[in-house]
């Protein structure tokens, strides 16, 4: 007899699954023989991350594709509200105005509110694990160009663990990944085109003073975080916490990225 896989006969909804993090998170979650639903409002890529899941596990009865601005749709086991954006309008600093604030906050914040609130029961019921994907741009380091993104991270954080208490009472896991600099189609949805995209990540991976590990994070190396708080064989007693996955980033300040002998 085949061995179980890890997630056999678990349901899970990944939100923004049609690019980055959330791709690589249903396909690992696929493999690892979890029924999933994908969803995303891009129709075509949405389609690539299913071609892809029935390449690794030849299961269609094992995937539910929803294409739609955000939605449950039948009981999960597992929540990973991965969706999210650091929308722009072309503005910056304090001149962002109101209406990119609310969008902001509704896609990075919001959905995350309300898809907890209409699953709840259900993951009581089968005492299931939510995980949300923030950023350490909603740690205590300022990025004071995009603020927004910034605070509603922020907000998702103390939400992640004010949530968690509230549910470990009832067996329902709480957590929550927050990842420095991933490459993905985030500075994309951003509006900045490949090439620019490969220039900041390449200044930035040879730069120690913004990721001291040297190169950034692909985004199968947050979907394997994903899982793992995903799993309560091997994190059951964490409860409530943000894992920081971003290479060192956050550890430099100012006065650590430079060489002290240098200085003086
Ligand atoms: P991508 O742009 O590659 O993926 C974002 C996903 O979110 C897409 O599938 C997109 O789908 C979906 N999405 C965006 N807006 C909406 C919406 N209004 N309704 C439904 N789905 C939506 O970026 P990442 O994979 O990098 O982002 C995933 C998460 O990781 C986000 O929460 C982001 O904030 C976080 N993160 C990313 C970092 C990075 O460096 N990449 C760093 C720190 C955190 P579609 O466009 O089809 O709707």
């Amino acid at each position: 007899m085949a061995p179980t896989k890890r997630f056999s006969g678990k349901s899970v909804i990944i939100t923004g699954s049609s690019n980055g993090i959330g791709r690589a998170t249903a396909i690992l979650f696929a493999k690892q023989g979890a029924q999933v639903t994908i969803t995303g409002r891009d129709e075509n890529r949405l389609e690539a991350t299913k071609k892809q899941i029935l390449k690794a596990t030849s299961k269609p009865n094992d995937l539910n594709v929803v294409v739609a601005n955000l939605t449950d749709s039948k009981g999960p086991d597992e929540i990973v509200n991965n969706a999210g954006a650091n929308i722009s309008d072309g503005t910056l600093n304090t001149d962002q105005s109101i209406e990119l604030y609310q969008k902001t906050f509704q896609i990075n914040f919001q959905a995350v509110v309300e898809m907890i609130k209409k699953t709840k029961d259900h993951l009581i019921k089968t005492k299931g694990e939510i995980v949300n994907v923030s950023s350490i741009a909603g740690n205590e380091q300022a990025f004071s160009a995009t603020p927004y993104y910034c605070a509603a991270k922020s907000a998702l954080n103390q939400y992640t663990r004010c949530v968690a208490l509230d549910l470990i009472q009832y067996g329902v896991r709480v957590n929550s990944v927050s990842p420095g600099v991933v490459v993905t189609g985030f500075l994309g949805a951003m509006g900045l085109p490949d090439e620019a995209r490969d220039k900041m990540a390449n200044f930035m991976a040879s730069n120690k003073a913004c990721i001291p590990a040297g190169f950034c994070a692909k985004p199968n190396d947050i979907a394997e975080i994903i899982l793992f708080l995903s799993d309560r064989k091997k994190s059951s007693y964490i409860v409530g916490q943000s894992i920081v996955a971003d290479g060192g980033t956050s550890l430099v300040t100012g006065m650590t990225a430079f060489d002290m002998h240098e200085m003086i």
